[in-house]
């Protein structure tokens, strides 16, 4: 059985292979955010344009301005103004934050280090050439790359993009991802669910997060635990970039999914990884479409699509795979769990004096969906190591909608 590493780097290498040209789209800056560019996008002119003040004070030259000098004021400076007239010798300008510093003018000195009497400024203590000033082109030169091909479009990459004049951006189209959850016992969230019924939450989770890692879902339902709906509803699946199924992948007899699958053309890369939750879940790849059959109880759902499904999602929308954002935290608790399998249990990580804690949240298995609602991360427990003593340096993963 593959541990989850192994398990992540057969979906990368297998979604790299296959990957082939993808769909772009042309979209204006405000609906771009989430998508991953597919042009390069080039500075217009030098950043900054012009040598800029980064402080609200006085534009001098820094040899004059020293402990005890007075210069005459003879102007301003604020943001936007033209600036063509050099700095007079003797003298200096006021200049606000984000304006022009005037030719001749090598240095601007903070207000608060400076004191004003009338048309005249007094310094108190040295100056040194270039302090608080941005030297023109010093962050971009013209024509240089500021954005590249595969880079995922945030708040920082769509105001680069707004400063250097580019409105609209070519960006690969969203992979699509059909959802079907499998189960008799599944009824659709609109229905009341009979005693031994349950309402379909995976579809509602597994379409959240294609959203969240940037997918776009194409809910199919539910199907019965029989292999003519099973066929039926994965034929439409594998219409899409990727088919993720939840339920139906463990050893039961009404486990079909897999057989169903096989049947159908696919092959399978892994049919079960060495973690709880989430031990059945199996990653294939039927006719061009890549499938996830996860485990149906919805915490390996959710799980084993944050480990899995979203590195072949990153690969697909025409970006490199995020890495697992793992981090260290004090453990505050003490966790025993049986070795062999990785364990990744609902926690609350939470920062006392700036160093973070982790501790595992009480939960019922891989049911407690409510448990979750609590938690902000997984501790991870690795299969070698089931037993943590309180105040050990422990492995967390975010949940990286919450945190
Ligand atoms: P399975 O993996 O098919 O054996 O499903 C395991 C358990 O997960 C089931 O007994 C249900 O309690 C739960 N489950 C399966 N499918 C769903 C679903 N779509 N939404 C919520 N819970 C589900
Ligand atoms: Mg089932």
């Amino acid at each position: 059985m593959f541990s989850f590493d192994q398990a992540r780097q057969i979906v990368i290498t297998q979604a790299k292979t296959h990957l082939g040209p993808r769909p772009t789209i042309s979209l204006a800056i405000p609906d771009a955010l989430g998508y991953v560019l597919a042009q390069e996008i080039r500075t217009d002119r030098e950043y900054p344009p012009f040598n800029r003040s980064t402080r609200d004070g006085y534009a001098v030259r820094a040899s004059e301005a020293i402990p005890g000098a007075a210069l005459r004021c003879e102007g301003e400076i604020k943001a936007g103004d033209t600036v063509s007239q050099p700095l007079r010798p003797a003298s200096c300008l006021q200049i606000m934050t984000g304006a022009a510093v005037p030719p001749g003018a090598d240095a601007v000195v903070m207000i608060e280090f400076t004191r004003r009497e009338r048309d005249r400024v007094i310094f108190d203590r040295p100056t040194l050439s270039g302090q608080n000033i941005v030297p023109q082109g010093s962050e971009a030169r013209a024509g240089e790359l500021a954005l590249s091909p595969g880079l995922r479009l945030g708040y920082a990459e769509l105001a680069v993009a707004a400063q250097v004049g580019v409105a609209t951006l070519l960006c690969y189209k969203k992979p699509r991802v059909a959802v079907l959850s499998t189960g008799d016992e599944v009824v659709p969230i609109t229905e009341i669910p009979g005693p031994f019924h349950i309402r379909n939450s995976n579809s509602v989770s597994l379409c959240a997060q294609i959203r969240l890692a940037g997918g776009e879902p194409v809910p199919l339902g539910n199907a019965l635990d029989r292999v003519d709906d099973l066929s039926t509803k994965i034929e439409k699946g594998l219409q899409e970039d990727v088919l993720v199924l939840s339920g139906g992948v463990s050893m039961g007899k009404y486990d079909l999914v897999e057989s169903v699958l096989k049947g159908m053309g696919a092959e399978f890369f892994f049919d079960a990884v060495a973690i709880r939750p989430g031990k059945p879940a199996v990653f294939g790849r039927c006719r061009n479409t890549w499938v996830f059959g996860l485990p149906g109880n919805p915490v390996s759902t959710m799980v084993t699509f944050r480990l899995f499904v979203i590195p072949a999602l990153d690969i697909l929308s025409g970006a490199a795979p995020r890495p697992l954002p793992l981090l260290d935290a004090s453990l505050s608790e003490p966790v025993e769990e049986k070795s062999g399998l990785t364990h990744f249990l609902p926690a609350r990580l939470e920062w006392s004096s700036g160093v973070p804690h982790v501790r595992a949240l009480r939960w019922r298995g891989s049911g407690d969906i409510a448990a979750l609602t609590q938690a902000n991360c997984f501790l991870v427990v690795s299969a070698d190591r089931p037993d943590l003593r309180a105040g050990e340096r422990v492995s967390v993963l975010p949940r990286s909608d919450v945190l």
